[in-house]
């Protein structure tokens, strides 16, 4: 049988760990009452039959007290049932009896007789003087150093029978009436105790993706159900989080690609209207193909950090040379630079390599170039600069462009972002280029860093694992 509520496992084992400690304790209850009986009886016996041996001995014939019952009672707290006491001679031939003793029947053991003989009283469990087993003492009479007599003292086992036996109902009755206290109590005691995991349990349910605002209810006891709503809160506010981007992203992806198309779509409609020449047709192709041209750059940077995010980015890992990479792209950036008006300068170039795909890597550095020049006004200056120091290469490139706000430089590399002056100016891109930037130092082991202030410009520096002073000087 499987429970599948923990209360009800809870109470099952509650109650068994119970039902088996009260059996445990009941038998050394029952044990030490049976050695008590048994030592107690054996006492009384010693006592009675010391008597009983004493004055046999001051007569010179056989003595038995006329009250024996109180004798016992004396001896052992209460009068035993048809107590026996009998006199032997040395040769274990019976002689007198008190009147009415049931063990006067039976014949003295040969050990008693031997032990007796030597002088030493002997204990026995006999049986076949009633119902019950006797427990008889025998005790040599001893005078002037002589065993003269014996004198033997029994009782029935009756009473310790009983007691032993009502005390056997007592705990039988007292077990399941114990057993069903305890069950009631621990299956209350695991209901209270469980009762917030229920609510727990009631409220992640109706957490769905359309209610993810809502959160378990935190008692703040700081205990271990409340460190459970915590956890629980927690992840439903990471959970939160990640749809709100994931259906923002699908948003931003979807209006970027809309764009273009429906640039397109229109200047084709337009050019359809009426014959056109051929120039006009082509300068419509043209446009066209800058329009398909920024859609497929969209569409390759949305797979790559779709890889990226996957782990299945492919990479060509091999030795890059950084000053030498660094020279190739600001090179490459020049024109664009001037274009804008911009100076493109290199600052301090150390020596530094790393384990690289250089395709990646152009792409990481055209982005941040890209960026720097097209944020800085014309007559500003854009430096790259690359020092290492032993472990990781930084790679900077800083202008004195517009820079930004704290608040926007916690969102840049968020996808899709753009800072609101860049948002205003024409010509800038989707929002993805330092997203992509992020991830391809990410998975190259690096980070990307900002540091910015708005009119003053700003440093974006990438720190990768490097070989400062490395043996290779070649990128390729
Ligand atoms: P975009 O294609 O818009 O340049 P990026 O992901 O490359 O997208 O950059 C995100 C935003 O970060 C930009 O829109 C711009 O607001 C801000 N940004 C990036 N580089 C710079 C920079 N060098 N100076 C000022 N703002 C920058």
């Amino acid at each position: 049988m499987r429970l599948r509520s923990v209360g009800a496992r809870l109470t099952f084992w509650y109650a068994g760990i119970l039902c088996v400690t009260l059996l445990i304790l009941g038998g050394i209850a029952y044990i030490l009452l049976a050695y008590t009986l048994a030592h107690d009886m054996d006492a009384a016996l010693d006592g009675v039959a010391k008597v009983s041996a004493e004055q046999t001995r001051a007569e010179g014939r056989a003595f038995f007290p006329r009250d024996v019952d109180e004798l016992f009672r004396h001896y052992f707290g209460f009068s035993p049932l048809n107590p026996s006491l009998e006199l032997f001679d040395t040769r274990g031939r019976p002689g007198s009896t008190r009147p009415g003793s049931p063990a006067a029947r039976l014949p003295l053991s040969p050990k008693a007789l031997h032990d007796a003989l030597r002088g030493i009283p002997t204990y026995e469990t006999i049986d076949g003087a009633g119902p019950y087993p006797f427990r008889v003492l025998t005790m040599p009479v001893i005078k002037d150093g002589r065993v003269t007599d014996l004198v033997r003292v029994g009782i029935s086992l009756e009473n310790v029978f009983q007691t032993r036996r009502r005390f056997l109902w007592i705990l039988g009755a007292v077990l399941p009436f114990g057993l069903l206290l305890a069950s009631v109590g621990g299956w209350v005691l695991a209901r209270r105790a469980l009762k917030p995991v229920a609510t727990m349990t009631q409220a992640a349910r109706r957490i769905s993706g359309e209610h993810l605002a809502e959160r378990v209810q935190e008692t703040g006891a700081g205990d271990e159900l409340d460190r459970l709503a915590q956890t629980l809160n927690d992840m439903f506010g990471r959970l939160d989080d990640f749809l709100r981007q994931t259906r923002q992203f699908s948003a931003d992806a979807a209006h970027e690609l809309q764009t273009p198309l429906t640039i397109i779509k229109g200047e084709i409609e337009v050019a359809l209207r009426s014959p056109r020449s051929p120039q006009e047709y082509q300068e419509v192709l043209a446009s066209s193909l800058e329009e398909i041209d920024r859609i497929s750059s969209l569409v390759a940077g949305l797979l790559l950090l779709a890889r990226a995010d996957r782990g299945v980015l492919r990479l060509d890992l091999k030795p890059l040379a950084l000053p030498e990479l660094l020279e190739e792209v600001g090179a490459q950036m020049r024109l664009l630079a001037e274009n804008h008006g911009v100076s493109l300068d290199y600052g301090i170039v150390e020596p530094a390599a790393i384990q690289g795909d250089r395709e990646h890597f152009r792409r990481l550095l055209l982005n941040l170039i890209d960026n720097a020049i097209k944020y800085t006004p014309a007559g500003g200056r854009v430096t790259l600069s690359l020092r290492c120091d032993g472990e990781f290469a930084h790679l900077s490139v800083s202008d004195t462009g517009m820079g930004l706000t704290e608040d926007e430089q916690k969102q840049i590399f968020h996808r899709f972002y753009r800072a609101a002056e860049a948002r205003s100016q024409s010509g800038g891109g989707a929002g993805l280029g330092l997203s992509i930037a992020q991830s391809i130092a990410a998975v190259h082991g690096g980070r990307i860093e900002v540091e910015s202030a708005p009119g003053q410009g700003s440093t974006f520096t990438v720190s990768l694992p490097a070989e400062c002073n490395p043996a290779i000087t070649a990128s390729s």
